[in-house]
This record gives structure tokens, C-alpha cells and sequence, in this order.
């Protein structure tokens, strides 16, 4: 088992990424190739789809890579799955595809709290930070159009 632990832009990853990034590596080698099974986190700054603030969320990564080595008879079949070593290569560099594999974790939905409440529909306000008042009026469209029709009959009269 292996640990690595880098700052999140000295691997390369864009901004909304921050702290260190870590990863495990366990190998499991065989003859004729290198499993490389890798766990990995950082944290990354999210947009929140209901109330649109940013918020800081660990973000995970697990995957599988696999290493052989050049001139290897079973490649062949499977050759893109196939990282591909030179001979008598004795290290493997995994800190690309640690950064593509956290990049590629990030969700596509982000809600920064189950119970946030989101924006106003009305008029914007961030209803976790207050009540705008909004709510309150909102309730059935038609029936508001009837009010503002019956306060202009009253205007008339
Ligand atoms: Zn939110
Ligand atoms: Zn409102």
C-alpha cells in the first residue's frame, strides 16, 4: 500500500479544486501485469442547484489501472485497457490519472445541505439566510389577477 498526498493545483487540477489531494494505492502484480487499485479524495468548491451558493465537499474516487509490460503475449487482446511499460521500468506515475478520475468524480448535482430551502422563486432572496415574504402572497396565481380586478372596481366606485 502506498499513500500520496499532493496539493491539489501541484496536481494540476483547475481552481474550484483546494487542499491536499490523497490517494492509496494498493498493486497486486502478477507475471505478466500490475493491477494498481486506487482510492482517492479531495475536497472541491460546488455550486449548490437550489440556493446557488459554494460549498466545500469532499469529492471521491475509486478506480482500477492497469500496467503491463511491452512485448507481453496476452496484450494483444486488451491492449487499451493497458497502461504499457518499457522494459525493466520500475516506477509508475499514477498522479494523471489520479487528477482525470477527481475531475471526473464530481457530481453533476450538487445540494449543499438536504434541508436547504433554495432560492425565492419571486424575488430571488436565498430562503436558508431569510424570509423574503414572497411565500406568503404567492399562493394561487388566478385568484391574486380576481384581487387586483375587484381593487380596481373598488377604485372606480
Ligand atoms: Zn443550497
Ligand atoms: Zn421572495
Amino acid at each position: 500500500m502506498y499513500e500520496l498526498a499532493q496539493d491539489a493545483h501541484g496536481l494540476g487540477l483547475p481552481v474550484i479544486f483546494s487542499g491536499i489531494a490523497e490517494a492509496r494505492v494498493s498493486l497486486r502484480k502478477t507475471s505478466w501485469e500490475i493491477v494498481a487499485s486506487i482510492e482517492a479524495h479531495v475536497n472541491a468548491a460546488l455550486q449548490c442547484d437550489r440556493c446557488a451558493e459554494e460549498f466545500v465537499r469532499r469529492v471521491d474516487a475509486s478506480f482500477d489501472l492497469l500496467f503491463t509490460w511491452s512485448g507481453t503475449e496476452r496484450i494483444t487482446a486488451v491492449e487499451e485497457d493497458y497502461y504499457v511499460l518499457g522494459d525493466g521500468q520500475k516506477e509508475i506515475d499514477v498522479s494523471d490519472a489520479v487528477r482525470e478520475y477527481l475531475q471526473l468524480a464530481v457530481p453533476f448535482k450538487n445540494i449543499c445541505r438536504e434541508e436547504c430551502r433554495g432560492l425565492c422563486t419571486v424575488c430571488g432572496t436565498n430562503l436558508n439566510e431569510r424570509i423574503c415574504g414572497c411565500t406568503v402572497v404567492q399562493g394561487d396565481v388566478r385568484w391574486s389577477a380576481l384581487k387586483n380586478l375587484a381593487s380596481q372596481n373598488d377604485s372606480l366606485s
